[in-house]
Formats: C-alpha cells, sequence, structure tokens
C-alpha cells in the first residue's frame, strides 16, 4: 500500500509536473499567442495609419492636381494674353510704320515744295540761295570764283499770248531742258518762276568763263522750241554777277545779276552784261546825282508838290501831302525815289529836310491869308532828320517864322522812325502833339512793324500803304489785311487813309469799309503849287 501510496505520490507528483509544464506550456503559447495578437493589431494599426496616410496624400495630390489644372489654365490664359499683345505690338508697329512712311513721304512733299519749282521740278530760289551760300562758304578757302547768271526770256508776253495757258508751261519745261543739258555737271539751274531762271556756275576761273557760258547759252536759244506743233523762236538776256567781285552774300549776287539783266534789256536785249560794268554806271550816276544835290537847293532847282488827300463821306479836299521834286538841269524831273536816300547818305537830307518844311508852311500860311479855306499840310520826315536832336527847335522855328498854326502841319514818319530809340521818339512826338502838330505813320505795315507801337506813339493817322490797295480785287489777303487796318485804326480811335487809289473798284471797296480818306491817281496827281491853288479856290 505504502508502495502504492509512494507509486501514487509519485504519480501524483508526475502528474503534477507535467500539469505544471503543461501550464507552463500554455501560458507560454498564450503568452506567444497574445504577442502574436499584439502583433497584428499593432499590424493593423499600423496599417490604418498607412492607409490614413495614403488618403492624406492622396488628397494632398488630388489638391496639387486641382493646383495644376488651374495653373496650366493660368499658363493658357497668359499665353492668350501675351498673343493678343503680340498681335496688338504687330498692329501697332504696322501702324507705326505706315505713319512713318506717310509723314517722310508728307516731309519729302514738303522738301519737293520748298526746294524745287512745281512746274519744271528745278530748283527754286531757296534751294539755289542754300547752294550757293555752300559754295560760297567753300570757294572763300579755295579763291574761287563763282558765276550767278539771271534769265530773262526776251518779249515773253507776245509769245505766251500765242501759246495761251495750257502750252505755256510746256514751253517752260522746253526751255528748263535745254539749260539743264547745256549746263549739265558745271552748274545748276534753278527756275525763279515766270520766264526767269538762276543758272550757278561753281569753281569758275574767271569773269571772262562766266561770259562764255553765257554766250553758249544766248547761241542755244537760236534754235528754236517745238511745242504743240509749233516753232517758237525766243531771245534771252543774261545779267552775270561773279563771286567775290559782285558781291560776297548770295542775296547781293543775285540782286546785282538781276540788275545787269535789267541792263540786258536796256541795251536791246538778246545778250548778256556783266554786274561789273552796271556797277560802276550807277555809282557814277549817283555821284554825279550827289555832287548835283549839292548846289540843287543853292541853284533853287528843288519843288514841292501837293498831292490832295480827299474825304470818302464828302468826296472834299481835307489834306495835302508834300511831295519834294528836283528839276535836274539836264534829267528833267527827277523823282524823290531816286535822291532822298543819297541826301541821307550824304547828310544833305538836313538842309533839305528844313527848306521842304519852311516852303511848305509859308505856301500855306500865304494860302489862309490869300482867303483859302485853311487845310493841312502833310510833310514827310526822314530818319535822319529825327536823329538830329535839334529836330523840336526846328520845327518851332519854322512855325514862328511863318505863323502858321501847328494844327495846320502834319508830320509823316515811318515805322523805322519809331524804331530806333523809341523813348526819345515818344518825347518828342509828344511835343508835337501838344503843339497841336498832327501825326501819322506812313507805309503802316511795310516794314519791321510792331503793333506796339500804335499802342505807344502819339499818333493821328495811319496810312495804308500803295502795296496792300494794288491787292484789292487781286489778292484777298491784300483785302483782308486793309479790313484789319481799318478796323485796328477805328478801334484805337485813330483816322486811316488809303495811298495809291487808282481805280474805281479800290475806291467802292474802301469806301464799303468804311475808310475815311483816300489820296491816289483816282482822284488827284501831286501837283506844282500853283495849280493845287487853282484847284483849292476852286473848292473854296
Ligand atoms: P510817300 O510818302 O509814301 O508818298 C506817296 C507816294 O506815292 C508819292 O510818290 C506819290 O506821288 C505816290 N502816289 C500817290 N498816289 C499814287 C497813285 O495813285 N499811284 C501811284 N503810282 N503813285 C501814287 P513820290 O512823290 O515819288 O514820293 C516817294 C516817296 O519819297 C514818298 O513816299 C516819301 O517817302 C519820299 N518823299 C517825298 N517827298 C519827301 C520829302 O520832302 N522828304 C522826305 N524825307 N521824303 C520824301
Ligand atoms: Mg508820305
Ligand atoms: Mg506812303
Amino acid at each position: 500500500m505504502v508502495k502504492h501510496i509512494e507509486k501514487l505520490v509519485i504519480i501524483s507528483k508526475q502528474m503534477m509536473g507535467e500539469h505544471s509544464r503543461m501550464k507552463n506550456n500554455y501560458h507560454k503559447k498564450e503568452k506567444k499567442k497574445v504577442k502574436k495578437v499584439k502583433r497584428r493589431a499593432e499590424t493593423v494599426e499600423e496599417l490604418a495609419n498607412a492607409n490614413k496616410e495614403i488618403a492624406n496624400q492622396k488628397e494632398e495630390k488630388a489638391d496639387v492636381e486641382a493646383d495644376l489644372v488651374i495653373a496650366n489654365k493660368e499658363v493658357d490664359n497668359q499665353k492668350e494674353e501675351k498673343e493678343d499683345i503680340e498681335d496688338e505690338l504687330a498692329a501697332t508697329i504696322k501702324e507705326l510704320v505706315n505713319q512713318i512712311t506717310l509723314r517722310k513721304e508728307a516731309l519729302e512733299k514738303i522738301e519737293q515744295i520748298m526746294h524745287y519749282d512745281s512746274l519744271t521740278s528745278l530748283p527754286n530760289r531757296m534751294m539755289l540761295e542754300n547752294k550757293l551760300q555752300h559754295e560760297i562758304n567753300i570757294a572763300k578757302d579755295q579763291e574761287k570764283k563763282i558765276g550767278i547768271l539771271f534769265l530773262d526770256l526776251d518779249d515773253f508776253k507776245p509769245v505766251r499770248n500765242t501759246l495761251g495757258q495750257l502750252h505755256e508751261g510746256e514751253f517752260i519745261k522746253a526751255v528748263a531742258r535745254r539749260l539743264t543739258n547745256l549746263i549739265q555737271e558745271s552748274g545748276i539751274v534753278a527756275r525763279l518762276g515766270g520766264d526767269k531762271f538762276i543758272i550757278m556756275v561753281p569753281n569758275s576761273e574767271s569773269s571772262e568763263h562766266v561770259r562764255k557760258v553765257a554766250n553758249k547759252i544766248i547761241s542755244a536759244f537760236r534754235e528754236p522750241f517745238e511745242v504743240n506743233q509749233n516753232e517758237i523762236y525766243v531771245t534771252v538776256s543774261i545779267g552775270i554777277s561773279v563771286f567775290p567781285t559782285d558781291g560776297e552774300t548770295h542775296g547781293k549776287l543775285i540782286k546785282n545779276a538781276e540788275l545787269a539783266m535789267y541792263k540786258a534789256k536796256e541795251k536791246g536785249k538778246n545778250q548778256s552784261v556783266l554786274c561789273t560794268t552796271i556797277m560802276k554806271d550807277i555809282i557814277r550816276e549817283n555821284m554825279k546825282l550827289s555832287n548835283g544835290l549839292y548846289r540843287a537847293l543853292e541853284r533853287d532847282e528843288l519843288e514841292v508838290y501837293y498831292q490832295p488827300q480827299i474825304s470818302l463821306d464828302t468826296k472834299k479836299i481835307v489834306g495835302l501831302e508834300a511831295l519834294l521834286r528836283w528839276n535836274h538841269p539836264v534829267l528833267g524831273v527827277v523823282p524823290p525815289g531816286k535822291f532822298i536816300s543819297l541826301a541821307e547818305q550824304n547828310g544833305l537830307i538836313i538842309p533839305i529836310g528844313k527848306w521842304v518844311l519852311h516852303t511848305v508852311c509859308k505856301q500855306n500860311k500865304t494860302w489862309q491869308e490869300a482867303g483859302l479855306t485853311p487845310i493841312r499840310i502833310a510833310v514827310n520826315l526822314s530818319i535822319i532828320q529825327f536823329q538830329n536832336l535839334d529836330i523840336v527847335n526846328q520845327i518851332n522855328e519854322v512855325l514862328e517864322v511863318t505863323k502858321l498854326l501847328p494844327k495846320y502841319l502834319e508830320l509823316e514818319i515811318t515805322e523805322s522812325i519809331a524804331m530806333r530809340d523809341t523813348k526819345y521818339i515818344i518825347d518828342v512826338l509828344n511835343t508835337f502833339r501838344k503843339l497841336g502838330i498832327y501825326i501819322s505813320i506812313d507805309d503802316f505795315g511795310t516794314e519791321f512793324s510792331s503793333l506796339q507801337y500804335l499802342k505807344l506813339l502819339p499818333i493821328n493817322r495811319i496810312k495804308i500803304p500803295m502795296p496792300f490797295i494794288q491787292g484789292i480785287n487781286v489778292d484777298q489777303r491784300d483785302e483782308w489785311i486793309i479790313e484789319t487796318i481799318i478796323v485796328l485804326a477805328r478801334k484805337m480811335g485813330l483816322a486811316v487813309i488809303a495811298e495809291g487809289v487808282e481805280t474805281r473798284q479800290q475806291d467802292s471797296f474802301l469806301k464799303k469799309r468804311l475808310c475815311g480818306e483816300i489820296q491816289g491817281y483816282y482822284y488827284y496827281k501831286p501837283m506844282s503849287a500853283k495849280d493845287i491853288e487853282a484847284l483849292l479856290q476852286k473848292s473854296s
């Protein structure tokens, strides 16, 4: 039994051992299982996390893709905009190029109009002057001569009438062609307008060389010109001036060549005349006149003529202008245009001017004393007389000696007088005005006038000069100038007189424009004192 019990104990010990081993095993296994489960759970979590991550990344990717779509769209838009801008730019550039081309063409046209004659396409006066000035600058350094030939066709009027306006242009073009063929590269042919041409021959060795060119031209005109199946024969007169002998500026050279051309006409046309010879003639003639003028006063050769001034309202004589004449013992009556400037140059204008003032005031007083209706007489004053500081005393003295009331004396000054020393002139004129003397501006608007003088100078009257009056019915611009002067004068409270009126049309134009007074051959020419006296007696 004990054995049994011992065996049982052994068995139960064994069983307990087995049990604890089994228990251990079980625990181990369980632990393993738990570990495994734990590991699996961890893996599941990780997986879930990973999925979350993936989902996040997917979302991000979707966002990025959406951004990308937007960005692409933006790029597309920008591309479109860029294309639009490029198109606009191309259009603008095209427009600009067009405008530049148009402008270039316009400039070329202006250049053509400014520098070339529209009929013949030859250089015009302006272009020739530029080229001549350029050649003068070169010739100055190289001591070369330049020839200027001034051409004017002889008796062109009948030719013109034969051709009619239609073929006149063709004829002028034919003349231009012949001249250019003849001169070729040795010079420049320019047209001044009408039947006048100028040829410049640079690099001339001598005046003789230039004269030879002129003679070649005259010979070339022996051949007829064919126009509209007509053979036209015409000759030409040529004046020649040579740089530097006959002038050092383009203006002087052209002017002197023109003077020489007129001399060629005077000498019988169809020939050339060198300016130097005629300049010598002019100087000699002026010397003779100048010498004669010294004795003219002593020999009583000067005489004052008077030209009536008419009121357009009443047609009555309201004033006279004193105009000087020189009765030359050999040359006959010399007009003031020929000797006043000489007298200004040699200073004789001072005694002559004094004599005119005295003669006019004395004559006026004599007429008044003889019972004629008192009238105001205008005397022209030269700038030289004004420069003489004694002018106020001189005029006071004349009025005193002749006892003429100042209101019957009018002084005519020109704009150039006002320009010199305005302050001094204003003072002098104010003194005259205070005395009661009447002041006029002669040849208004023809010199370097400034409208400012109208405001500054104490004047009574403006004289509209003849060149404007000659434009009535001829050039509308002259008419506008006249109208403006009349309105301006009226607004400024000044009287206005038109000078050099020769026709009924001019007279009625001025009447319509309410010009106050008129002076001109249409009514009266300047007359001797005796003739005027008779006229005044009739109207008194
Ligand atoms: P001005 O003072 O402008 O005189 C007007 C000129 O026009 C005068 O010329 C006159 O005869 C002329 N005239 C008037 N009406 C007509 C017309 O209907 N047709 C034409 N073709 N001419 C007309 P004139 O007498 O030869 O005098 C010329 C210039 O000489 C004057 O121009 C004046 O500036 C100056 N002058 C005349 N006498 C004197 C004087 O005694 N002293 C001074 N310093 N200059 C004088
Ligand atoms: Mg005058
Ligand atoms: Mg005048």
